[in-house]
């Protein structure tokens, strides 16, 4: 195993505990896996870790993340590589929620994780689980630098007037009440790979990323600054995604608490049973699209509102950004999709895009999508959270 900047980036879910050994001068993925179902009562986890393509699979006893590590460490050790702590760089964490604290990577000391504990009210699923992964991953290699690399960071530099929700003063400074936009490692990313595939200098290309999987998000990028984002206080906001219904009249839970609909059910229903699940029935975009083939009534509808949501995105941020440069898709649908990508294009004509039915449909994984005479350019641009939080890493440590 080379010593270059070798990064263990790990993705801790409320049940699950993804990873990738990942080189980050060379983007080389040396090993990837997750456990999965951790903690649950009835069924046993799940271990699944692939090197040079070979995946084993097995179920395993993991109660709480530090037996997930335990777990992981396990399968570096009989699978290999070796996995030695002197030759690891880093250990990358995805945090999701930064607040409006840190703009930027972190190294993780007491003082971090204090203020990470601090940011769980905003998210109350997504914070505790990323802790349970950093002290798990603490304990297993002790003289690492762990770094923090938060989802919200590359949105900290939303200007006043597009984090600023008017509501009032108490709302926004007691309850920290504001947008503040995830999937940021993902933006990140695929808005620097856009400027470099466009030609330009990251600092002066102005791009709409659409990160469209089951969650779902459109940023506005100016020279390589976020200045607009779709998600808000919490991942609901914005665009329709598998599970979520995205933009509401904000009147809706008053309404339904009238109706007698609890607060825990409100929220189950909007995280769990809406959007294209609320819909037609599924939350697998595929399926959805099988359905659409077959002329279901629901899932043509539900096509039309996805794309219809995502084009008036692009043509808001537009606005915000005075000049727009090229777009991207990514993410499981936006670089899966050309159903999507059709529907969304088809509905981007003022801005001078024009969808090429062939690179539209397939090509490399990294291709243009619209015609040679479209004056605007449409990209699919696959996204690599880890790597950036690799990269992010090692930038900040170097
Ligand atoms: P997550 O937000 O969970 O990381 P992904 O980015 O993996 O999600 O995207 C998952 C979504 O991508 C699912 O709705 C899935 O159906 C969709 N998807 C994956 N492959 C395809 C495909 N070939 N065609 C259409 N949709 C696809």
């Amino acid at each position: 195993m080379s010593a270059g900047a070798l990064v263990l980036v790990l993705n801790a879910g409320s049940s699950s505990l993804k990873y990738q050994l990942v080189d980050a001068d060379t983007g080389a993925v040396s090993a990837s896996g997750l456990v999965e179902r951790i903690g649950e009562p009835d069924a046993k986890a799940v271990a699944r870790h692939t090197v040079s393509g070979q995946a084993t699979t097995r179920e395993v006893d993991a109660a709480d993340h530090d037996a997930a590590m335990r777990v992981v460490l396990d399968a570096f050790a009989t699978h290999g590589p070796a996995l030695d702590a002197r030759a690891l760089y880093a250990v990358g964490h995805r945090v999701v929620h930064g607040g409006d604290r840190f703009r930027s990577p972190v190294v993780v000391d007491e003082a971090v994780i204090e203020a990470v504990e601090d940011l769980v009210p905003l998210a109350p699923l997504h914070n505790p689980a990323n802790l349970a992964g950093i002290r798990a991953a603490r304990a297993a290699f002790p003289t690492t630098a762990q770094v923090a690399v938060f989802d919200t960071a590359f949105h900290q530099t939303l200007p006043p007037h597009a984090f600023t929700y008017a509501v009032p003063r108490q709302w926004r400074e007691r309850h920290r009440v504001r947008r503040y936009g995830f999937h940021g490692t993902s933006h990140a990313y695929v808005s620097r790979r856009l400027a470099t595939l466009l030609g330009r200098e990251p600092g002066e290309a102005n791009v709409v990323v659409l990160h469209l999987g089951n969650g779902a998000s459109a940023a506005a990028v100016a020279g390589g600054a976020c200045i607009d984002t779709s998600m808000g206080l919490s991942p609901l906001e914005g665009l329709v995604m598998g599970t979520r219904p995205g933009d509401l009249d904000p009147a809706l839970p008053s309404h339904l608490a009238r109706q007698g609909v609890s607060i825990e059910d409100y929220d189950r229903a909007l995280n769990a049973d809406s959007g294209l699940r609320g819909l037609t029935g599924t939350n697998d975009f595929r399926e959805v699209v099988r359905l659409v083939e077959a002329g279901d009534a629901d899932a043509v509808l539900a096509l039309d509102i996805v794309a219809y949501r995502i084009a008036k995105y692009v043509g808001a941020y537009a606005v915000a950004l005075g000049r727009l440069d090229g777009l991207a898709f990514t993410a499981g649908i936006g670089e899966h999709s050309p159903t999507l990508r059709a529907a969304v294009l088809d509905r981007l004509g003022l801005l001078g895009m024009r969808v090429d039915p062939g690179r539209n449909e397939e090509g490399p994984a990294e291709r243009v999508v619209t015609t040679q005479d479209s004056a605007m350019p449409a990209w699919v641009v696959p996204t690599n959270e880890e790597l950036e939080i690799a990269r992010q890493a090692v930038a900040l440590l170097r």
